[in-house]
């Protein structure tokens, strides 16, 4: 049944053969987005479509021909099963296939658009358990508000994290913590709820921006400021954010417990008010 989006049709996963020189295969040419689907419908689909269409201007891709991702998601949905409708949808533009040279194909070369869905269930946020993580330097380039498919510095960071037991690295560039592997991260410190601001070199997440909302609305002190290392390892509540994981209360740092080694009762305030209510789905 499983059928995948490739360049305006709808096939077998099988069914697609991606071409050896598409430059995201062979350079990693590329910028993607994933999407969160809840009973069938999209999380904050039109952010996600607004930062994919700034990711790829952002590295001078041309996007070509464009149903909207919308239109993909649902059509995937139509010939898709997920169960409870939950899942997510993964949508990926490079920039065409032309034979391997460093700069840009000329403009005839177009883009190649993939995307698909898969089952992602939805869990109970208290039944989830703490993330253990380990603070790891930041390997990545210097644009990384830029969604890129060429993830190698994450990639790396990730098995390393894995390696020690851990579920996610934490980066830190000279001793300022950026981010995670594949997710934004905050930290209370002195009951003040502290993120990296969204500049080049963090993702601008869009859970991250909710979270943000959140606090603002329920009047917590809160910046969009440096969090040193430091500050990280003697902070009082550390959690993630992201699509897949929503606010993910961190428990472990570095092998230590955070706070009380439980989940911090601003974490806690701040997962009972994410909602994936109507305003949010389409
Ligand atoms: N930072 C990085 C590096 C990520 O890959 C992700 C996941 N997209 C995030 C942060 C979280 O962003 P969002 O909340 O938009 O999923």
């Amino acid at each position: 049944m499983s059928e995948i989006y490739w360049n305006g049709e709808y096939k077998k996963k099988h069914e697609v053969g991606i071409p050896p020189d598409d430059r995201g295969f062979l350079f990693g040419d590329g910028v993607y987005e994933v999407v969160r689907i809840y009973r069938g419908r999209c999380f904050e689909m039109s952010a996600h479509e607004h930062r994919l269409l700034q990711s790829a201007s952002g590295i001078g891709i041309n996007i070509g021909y464009f149903k909207g991702m919308l239109e993909v998601a649902e059509n995937l949905l139509r010939r898709n099963i997920l169960p409870n409708g939950d899942g997510i949808l993964y949508y990926q533009i490079t920039r065409g296939t032309a034979p391997r040279k460093h700069f840009f194909p000329g403009e005839g070369v177009l883009p190649n658009h993939y995307a698909y869905v898969q089952p992602l269930p939805v869990t109970d946020f208290k039944e989830r358990p703490g993330a253990s993580v380990v603070t790891l330097p930041d390997r990545r380039w210097l644009e990384c508000h830029i969604k890129s498919i060429a993830l190698l510095g994450s990639v790396l960071a990730a098995q390393q994290a894995k390696e020690q037991g851990a579920v996610e690295a934490v980066l830190h560039r000279d001793s300022v913590v950026t981010e995670g592997s594949h997710t934004n991260v905050f930290a209370v410190v002195e009951g003040v709820l502290k993120t990296h601001p969204a500049n080049q070199l963090v993702l601008n997440g869009i859970t991250r921006r909710i979270v943000l909302e959140l606090a603002q609305q329920e009047g917590l002190l809160y910046e969009e400021t440096s969090l040193s290392l430091s500050e990280l390892k003697s902070a009082s509540e550390v959690f993630l954010t992201g699509t897949t994981v929503e606010i993910w209360p961190v428990t472990q740092l570095d092998g230590k417990p955070v706070g009380n080694g439980q989940t911090g009762p601003i974490t806690q305030g701040l997962q009972s008010l994410f909602d994936r209510n109507a305003d949010r789905l389409t």
